[in-house]
């Protein structure tokens, strides 16, 4: 069997981490499986489903590394949806309700203070024709609920009915149906709610592992249920934990806070992104990956805790940063030349400067610094300034190597008797114009022997 994952938004917003953790849970694992993954947009909600959200969604996931094998959208396929629940109707599945939120809410707490779960009644299973038409001629329009298999004898005794499953992420799993009320597939305006239109596109694109958040465990008990009464084998199942926030509080779409978009504003690697969003909450250590298929070969779904993880931003910065100043010349390459930062000094340039950046943009900052001028901060005092220059006329002469800082330096303390601290950081400070940064002898060789020696005043 061919794994077939799907990632499923709603395209009502930016993605945040957390969502990034479900979409990597299903990409890693279709990885692992040779699989084939599928971008599902669930934009059935027509008023707050954006175009310009969904486009934001694929480039954050490319910018991620996920290359999704088809993309497809809900709101193309409302015919599968209405031919589905005219079977369900016709099977007598699907069965029309009448009663308003505030009618709903007064029985449920009726049946609290009987002791009964809260749970949907089936009143309207007992509804005439007459009374049906006798709401419709008041200008109700029906919601529509389907008939959980959770009783033998009536449907308004219900007797606990076990689904259970053997979970990708959480192992064996189960859900009584008798616990839940029947769910509403279609609301009264005549649209749809994700339950079933998910259920259909899950069948239709062969959709072998739904992987997904544990706000879902209980979905799936019914979903199971949906998928055999549409004449479906029902797929894998497997719910991660969520992330929060440092306090506890879960992550927002609405938030805009730890968006992709905004992490990849603030420089943040997506490898670090990545890694965080897929390790964290798992036995596994959390370092960065610097590879989607390093990552893949660390992915262990059963690993991850039940509980919910706490998500910490400044650990993505820490991971970011190692990742950065790990990062080989020819991975770096191209996006160095997208800043500008090409030709033969390039690669010693990177080699001389990664590690001491937080941000790849901020190689910006030091490639200036090489090609054209220190930066204005690093006022020298007159006394070093004149050292500097004395310094000058004992310049080796080219061709310039990792060696010749050591000369220099050596020559200019045994002509001038500065050492140390006194000796480097005006040299620093004239040549650069910051206080710290990379190896001096490192540098040097970049600048050459005409630049440096313009370097002195
Ligand atoms: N659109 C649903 C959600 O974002 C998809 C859930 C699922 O993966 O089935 O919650």
């Amino acid at each position: 069997m061919t794994v077939t994952v799907r990632f499923a938004p709603s395209p009502t917003g930016h993605i945040h981490i957390g969502n990034a953790r479900t979409a990597l849970f299903n990409w890693l694992y279709a990885q692992q499986h040779q699989g084939r993954f599928i971008l599902r947009f669930d934009d059935t909600d027509r008023e707050r489903s954006k175009a310009a959200y969904a486009e934001g969604i694929a480039h954050d996931l490319a910018w991620l590394g996920i290359r999704p094998d088809d993309t497809v959208s809900q709101s193309a396929r409302f015919a599968k949806y209405d031919a589905a629940a005219e079977a369900l109707k016709a099977a007598g599945l699907l069965y029309a309700c009448y009663e308003t939120p505030e009618e709903l809410e007064r029985r449920r707490k009726i049946r609290l203070t009987r002791r009964l779960p809260p749970v949907y009644g089936r009143e309207a299973l007992k509804l005439t024709d007459e009374e049906k038409a006798a709401f419709e001629a008041e200008g109700r329009k029906p919601h529509w609920r389907f008939l959980l298999p959770n009783f033998s004898e009536t449907p308004f005794d219900p007797v606990r009915t076990e689904m259970r499953w053997e979970d990708v992420v959480r192992g064996p799993q189960t859900v009584d149906l008798a616990s839940m009320s029947d769910p509403v597939l279609i609301r009264a305006d005549g649209t749809y709610l994700y339950t079933l239109p998910s259920v259909v596109d899950d069948i239709d694109l062969g959709v072998s592992h739904v992987i997904r958040g544990d706000d879902h465990v209980t979905n799936t008990g019914a979903q199971i249920v949906l998928f055999e009464a549409l004449g479906a084998p029902p797929p894998a199942f497997g719910h991660h934990n969520l992330l929060t926030t440092v306090s506890g509080e879960g992550l927002s779409k609405r938030s805009g806070a730890l968006s992709i978009a905004s992490l990849r504003e603030d420089g943040i690697e997506p490898m670090a992104v990545a890694s965080l969003a897929v390790l964290i909450g798992t036995s596994e250590n959390v370092a960065a990956a610097a590879s989607m298929q390093e990552l893949a070969d660390r992915f262990a779904p059963t690993a991850t805790s039940r509980s919910a993880a706490k998500f910490d931003p400044l650990e993505l910065a820490a991971l970011s940063r190692h990742l950065i100043q790990a990062m080989p010349f020819a991975e770096a390459a191209g996006r160095l030349a997208a800043l500008g930062i090409a030709g033969d000094r390039a690669e010693a340039f990177w080699l001389a400067v990664r590690g001491n950046l937080d941000r790849m943009d901020d190689a910006l900052d030091w490639w200036r610094i090489v090609t054209e001028a220190p930066d204005p901060e690093g006022a020298l005092s007159e006394e070093d300034r004149a050292f500097v220059k004395e310094a000058m006329l004992h310049l080796p002469a080219e061709p310039w190597d990792a060696g010749t800082w050591r000369a220099w330096t050596d020559a200019v303390k045994a002509a001038t008797g500065r050492k140390g601290r006194a000796l480097f950081m005006p040299l620093r400070l004239a040549l650069t114009g910051r206080g710290a940064g990379p190896e001096l002898a490192d540098l040097l060789p970049l600048l050459g022997r005409e630049e440096t020696l313009a370097r002195q005043s």
